[in-house]
């Protein structure tokens, strides 16, 4: 996965840290020590596609900012309460809608080498005696894409399966499980996968693991008792998208069974505006931004109401068909959009924070205390 990049930026920092040497030495490409993070924006932001360079700069330094983040929802929308593990920054894969594009200026790969850090703020929360905690590192990369060159994931698996008090959800859109095989996980650690219509793979998510790769990596964790999820995000609408979207849910269901489920998001495509220009640029052949968008609340671009809850709709039936039980939830959506399209409002169930730990509680083993 990281095959791709063509220069290796070093944070004088990190210059000759056991870390940073092992991944200098696995990627052989020319390495620069810098001391100060601009030179590599600079030479970045000069490249004609800097979104394009930037998935080929590899920038090792510190995370000076803290590991564990709260998941950056709104207040218009229902959160989840997700914490983010902050491991590493922006991704080989080049999917048309990613928001980390758009994200950060500019977007650059960026992987940290302070674990120390991470280990000591880990500790803290596996050390909490409050609601179960559920984390994950698919916020600002596919921390999945690291396994070339470092052992971040199955260092990750350890620590968690150590403890009860969190779980870990690797979400990917990669098949590359070897890493998972033989580890001792004590299903602390989701396998997790982003899924969407063949399509929508082929035309908008490059270098992404086909919907049979993923799946059938999905089935070969569960084989290895890992509990597994599943994530319809970004459900994007075209011509004979439903059918498309309920094949792919029954697809999924031919391949892993619905108990070792923990949970399946859906969430329809919305966009910052500022991203658009950068579709537009970068994808000139996609048609995705073009859709009946509406401004949300939140200032993202959303999908008319009506057409959003009307996809859910058919989706959430099907899932309910193949398995009645199985958790599902929307990301970012209000109460009209639940009532509607899955027939309850998350307060009348504790909230979706609870929904989710009450999940996560059950298949992963954790120590429920709410
Ligand atoms: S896999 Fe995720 S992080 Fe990577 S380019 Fe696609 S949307 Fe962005």
């Amino acid at each position: 996965m990281l095959r791709s990049i063509s220069t290796l930026y070093i944070d004088s920092q990190v210059a000759g840290l056991p870390e940073t040497e092992r991944i200098r030495e696995s990627l052989d490409v020319p390495a620069v020590t810098v001391d100060d993070q601009s030179v590599v924006f600079q030479a970045v932001r000069a490249a004609q596609d800097c979104v394009g360079q930037g998935k080929r700069s590899l920038f090792l330094t510190n995370n000076r900012g803290g590991f564990l983040k709260n998941c950056p929802g709104t207040s218009y929308y229902r959160c989840c309460g997700y914490k983010i593990l902050d491991v590493a920054g922006f991704c080989t894969m080049d999917c048309s809608y990613c928001i980390l594009q758009a994200y950060f200026h500019p977007p650059v790969l960026k992987y940290y080498i302070n674990r120390e850090r991470l280990a000591a703020e880990l500790d803290a929360v596996f050390h909490n005696t409050g609601r179960p905690l559920r984390i994950g590192t698919g916020e600002f990369t596919d921390s999945m894409i690291w396994n070339c060159c470092t052992d971040l994931n199955s260092y990750l698996v350890e620590l968690f399966a150590a403890q009860t008090r969190a779980v870990l959800e690797l979400k990917t859109k990669t098949a590359d499980i070897n890493v998972l095989r033989g580890m001792k996980h004590n299903r602390k650690t989701i396998a997790a996968w982003s899924l969407n219509t063949e399509r929508v793979i082929s035309s908008e998510e490059r270098r992404t693991a086909t919907l049979d790769e993923r799946l059938a990596a999905a089935a070969e964790c569960e084989a290895m008792g890992y509990p597994v999820a599943f994530h319809f995000d970004p459900v994007i609408l075209y011509d004979g998208c439903k059918e498309e979207y309920l094949k792919v849910i029954d697809r999924l269901f031919s391949y892993v069974s619905h108990n070792n489920i923990v949970w399946i998001s859906i969430g329809a495509f919305r966009f910052m505006p500022q991203l658009k220009p950068v579709i537009e640029k970068r994808f000139p052949e996609s048609v995705i931004a073009y859709g009946e968008f509406v401004p949300g609340m939140d200032r993202k671009m959303r999908y008319f109401k009506p057409l959003r809850i009307d996809i859910y709709r058919s989706m959430v039936e099907r899932i309910r068909e193949h398995a009645p039980g199985v958790c599902v939830y929307f990301c970012m959506e209000d109460d009209q959009v639940w009532e509607q399209s899955i027939g309850f409002v998350p307060a009348e169930k504790g909230g979706l924070p609870h929904i989710l730990d009450e999940s996560a509680v059950t298949h992963c083993g954790l120590a429920a205390r709410f």
